[in-house]
């Protein structure tokens, strides 16, 4: 079974998604950290970003390990998270990725959570969810996470929702059929429990 998690930065995505694969024994699959390690390879290597997704040989679990290197803790850096938006809007960086995605969830079960999962890369996805929250709100907790200010924040993201948003290719919206949570004024626990819910349902 794929349950798929879409919707902007800080909208509770990736603690959802950790949470909700935890609960119900699924894999985690967070495939902002594949377009955050093209990016990271090119702002090392330099080079086409399109090769770079190519020849990308990622392992996803409690580390990253991006061609044999551990890049957990530097793939969340603001450069990377920017260049990370810039790289994604080129169509065949997609395409790279998007397939060793699909290899991925072709068996077992997971949780994959991105901005085109329920649209693109798991279109048949049993569950899809597109989560939201009030913009301040998603600022407020992204600032948190990385202690900065969080008017920085969310000015930042304003730009980086606008280019999510606003690309050719795969721009982040909800799938028709997914369904959509705010988690504005929500905790962790509430989210997944109903998440969980949804698919004990869907699995009886
Ligand atoms: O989710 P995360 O913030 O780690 O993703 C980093 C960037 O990668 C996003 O801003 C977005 O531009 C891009 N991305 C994407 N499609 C995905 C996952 C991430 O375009 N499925």
């Amino acid at each position: 079974m794929v349950i798929a998690i879409d919707g902007p930065a800080g909208a509770g995505k990736s603690t959802v998604a950790r949470a909700l694969a935890e609960k119900l024994g699924f894999t985690y699959l967070d495939s902002g950290a594949m377009y955050r390690s093209v990016a990271l390879a090119v702002l090392e290597q330099g080079g086409d970003p399109v090769t770079r997704a190519q020849e990308l040989q990622i392992e996803l679990g409690e580390r990253v390990i991006a061609n044999g290197k551990d890049v957990t803790t530097e793939i969340r850096t603001p450069r990377v998270t920017e260049m990370a938006s810039r790289v994604a809007v080129d169509k065949d960086v997609r395409a790279a990725l998007v397939a060793k995605q699909r290899e991925l969830l072709a068996s077992g079960d997971w949780v994959a959570e991105g901005r085109d999962i329920g649209t693109v890369v798991a279109p048949d996805a049993e569950l899809k969810i597109f989560l939201t929250a009030s913009p301040e709100q998603r600022a407020r907790r992204r600032a948190a996470e990385i202690g900065a200010d969080w008017r920085t924040v969310l000015r930042d993201q304003t730009l980086r929702d606008a280019q999510d948003a606003n690309r050719e290719h795969s721009p982040l919206r909800a799938a028709p059929d997914a369904i959509e949570i705010d988690t504005t004024d929500r905790t962790v626990e509430d989210v997944v429990t109903q998440i969980a819910g949804l698919a004990r349902e869907l699995r009886r």
